[in-house]
């Protein structure tokens, strides 16, 4: 039995939907891409949403859109996806890592020890799906000695005035939190779309735009658009219509759009995410949830409490006290058998680019410990009972072998 770790749901529907953009004859931004956004600001309660074709991308714009640049510092969680420390590079700007709590989410009480006079952003992480505590990092960006320390530089710093929240939400689309959707947490969330997410458009990502008074998030919109499209004021679409050739160049912008071919598989994904995409995936957690809770090495991840869901894109186990080493020897004798688990993430610190730079993983105590026990155990829509039976009989044995071989 072969068991893969997260292949996308490719049907006849995928299929269909994509022929069918195929032979309209618009295969860049158009109909299906501003459709695809307006869906996406329903699902999640809000009003403007721009779709572009990377979380990555969404990251940076609304960095560069705030005006994030040398010698400004941007604060995340050592624990992520390197995608959210390297756009704070792009800019010119420095990341300062924080530390992890046992959900994985960044510890707030540590952010609030590291904010400057030079913080500009901070850019929580929802990982796995389970968004973080954001009535918490929101009042602390709004608290007063925080607010005090705020040193606004650019037009929108000055008007936000205040640490602008900028979720990393690439894990948690469809995560809720005190009755509200992932998205509409914070001033602005980024989904990805990326084919192992758990919406996917092959790759894609959405900026979900929730910024406060007095932000028109309807312009933020139009200049987020013109931003991610050369600041080019009027889109291919627009310069079809006959006439209607001329064109400026605003500012000098990045090549960042959705294409309707990707939009074509995101309309298929979003009208089933919630009825069918989200139990499944709910259900196989539970599964494993259920099936590991019997065993003393098994460290199961919290995907939901009194106040928050999560969208269950990963089954973030960890094994109890064992070293990095053994941990790696697991996932090699459970990859013999065939099943493909994953790690994530290694720690940012970790990284050849980062250490350079002069981050140690040993200021990031207890994002290593997760990291140095963290397997994450394959979630996809069509996994079978009987597949996950299999693989946690393997797992077991896998850990037994590697722990009586101490
Ligand atoms: C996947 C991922 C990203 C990047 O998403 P892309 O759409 O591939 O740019 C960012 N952050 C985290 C935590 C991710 O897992």
């Amino acid at each position: 039995m072969k068991i893969s770790f997260a292949p996308p749901r490719i049907d006849e529907k995928i299929i269909n939907s994509v022929t069918e953009a195929l032979k309209s004859g618009w295969i860049t931004t158009g109909p299906r891409t501003k459709l695809f956004e307006k869906k996406l600001a329903e699902y999640c309660g809000i009003k403007n949403v721009v779709c572009l074709n990377s979380a990555t991308a969404g990251l940076e714009l609304i960095l560069r859109w705030f005006g994030v640049q040398e010698g400004d510092e941007v604060i995340l969680p050592a624990y992520t996806y390197s995608a959210t420390a390297n756009v704070v590079i792009h800019c010119g700007a420095t990341p300062v890592f924080v530390d992890v709590n046992n959900d994985f989410s960044i510890s707030i009480e540590k952010i609030s020890k590291v904010i400057t006079d030079r913080t500009k952003v901070i850019m929580p992480v929802d990982f796995g799906g389970l968004p973080c505590d954001y009535d918490a990092i929101n009042s602390l960006v709004n608290s007063d000695s925080v607010l005090s320390m705020f040193n606004p530089q650019t037009e929108n710093q000055k008007k936000l005035n205040r640490i602008l929240v900028l979720s990393d939400a690439a894990h948690s689309i469809g995560g809720k939190y005190k009755g509200r959707r992932a998205g509409a947490l914070t001033d602005v969330s980024v989904f990805s779309f990326h084919a192992v997410k758990n919406l996917t458009t092959a790759e894609g990502g959405a900026i979900m735009l929730n910024l406060p008074y007095p932000f028109d998030n309807e312009d933020i919109y139009k200049e987020i658009v013109i931003k991610s499209l050369h600041g080019q004021t009027k889109d291919a679409l627009s310069k079809t219509k006959p006439g209607a050739w001329r064109y400026d160049i605003v500012e000098a912008g990045y090549k960042f759009n959705m294409t309707d071919i990707q939009a074509a598989i995101g309309l298929v994904e979003l009208e089933r995410y919630e009825l069918e995409t989200l139990p499944a995936r709910k259900f196989i957690c539970e599964y494993y949830r259920q099936k590991l809770s019997g065993f003393e090495w098994a460290d199961l991840p919290i995907q939901m409490d009194g106040y928050r869901e999560s969208s269950y894109h990963l089954f973030p186990l960890r094994i109890n006290s064992v070293s990095e080493d053994e941990r790696d020897r697991i996932i090699a004798l459970i990859s013999e058998k065939e099943i493909a688990v994953n790690v994530h993430f290694i720690p940012i610190p970790m990284m050849s680019f980062y250490k350079n730079k002069g981050y140690d993983i040993s200021d990031y105590p207890q994002t290593y410990n997760y990291y140095s026990r963290e397997i994450s155990l394959p979630v996809y829509y069509g996994l079978k009972t009987d597949e996950m039976d299999f693989l946690v009989e393997n797992l077991k044995e896998c850990v037994e072998s590697v722990l009586n071989a101490r």
